[in-house]
């Protein structure tokens, strides 16, 4: 499932190659991927805008319309896109797993078509208002790797959290844009064992997982993100950073600091994997 990371990977591949170009033609594939908004109201309104800018909010990709219209993708389990060059006159057809498909005319460049394909079909699609918009990204908490997001006020944020760390982290209303995969990494570059309670962390704990969440998330981002199944950058391109896990997905092997086994451990339905030896 995309976190921050490969969010990240994906919106930077967006920008270099759409930002500039005009939605030409848009073709839903799949009604349910603009709910609430039907295919044809989407397509009115998405048809002849021009992509300012594209980043990303969270696991969420944001583009900047010239209307001032946030494009917002939400890519949930499965969601991917591609993009290729291709003649103006290029049929949108479908396709198993498509659900939108878009012709592009870049500023200058070749037209090329940007497709959305989602095996699972949680992904979603949404044009909002900036007050809409801004309603939202208010209810996501703070990116981790920007400047606001301090030792001191992860201090605060976590004070008298009762919550596992993991599950603590797993909340996109605190900490935006990490989920399974770097909350379990960043327990144990951190050397704390994720069943313990948020609030119960030291200055010093808190200090150590701050740098280890920014530490992930940075590295994963340098190895454009994890590749288990599904997810792929742009073109096709799977990440690398599933070579680089210290221990999610690794129980019973040796933990990388040689002192111990990797153990799971099954916390709010969802795996979480740790070593009892460094993780304390
Ligand atoms: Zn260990």
């Amino acid at each position: 499932m995309p976190e921050l990371p490969e969010a990240e990977t994906i919106a930077r591949g967006l920008d270099a190659a759409v930002a500039g170009g005009r939605v030409a033609r848009v073709r839903i594939h799949r009604a349910e991927v603009v709910e609430p908004l039907s295919a044809a109201v989407f397509r009115r309104a998405f048809t002849g805008r021009r992509i300012a800018r594209i980043g990303r909010r969270g696991k969420w990709i944001v583009g900047l319309l010239d209307d001032s219209q946030r494009w917002v993708t939400q890519l949930r389990m499965t969601g991917r896109f591609t993009w290729r060059a291709a003649g103006p006159r290029q049929p949108l057809r479908a396709e198993p797993h498509l659900s939108v498909s878009l012709l592009i005319e870049p500023d200058g460049g070749e037209p090329g078509v940007l497709r959305f394909y989602d095996t699972r079909r949680f992904g979603r699609m949404r044009l909002l208002a900036p007050a809409v918009y801004a309603e939202l990204d208010a209810r996501l908490g703070v990116e981790p790797l920007s400047d606001a997001f301090t030792p001191a006020r992860f201090a605060r944020m976590l004070e008298g959290g009762r919550a596992p760390i993991r599950n603590w982290l797993l909340d996109q209303g605190r900490v935006a844009g990490v989920g399974n995969i770097y909350a379990v990494e960043a327990c144990h570059i951190a050397r704390l064992d994720p069943r313990r309670a948020a609030g119960d962390l030291d200055r010093n704990d808190v200090r150590r997982l701050h740098r280890a969440v920014r530490r992930v998330l940075s590295d994963a981002i340098a190895r454009r993100g994890t590749t288990f199944s599904d997810y792929r950058d742009l073109l096709g391109g799977s990440g690398d950073f599933q070579n680089a896990l210290r221990v999610y997905g690794r129980e019973g092997e040796a933990c990388p600091r040689g002192d111990g086994t990797i153990e799971r451990a099954v916390l709010a339905g969802r795996s979480a994997f740790y070593c009892p030896a460094c993780q304390r």
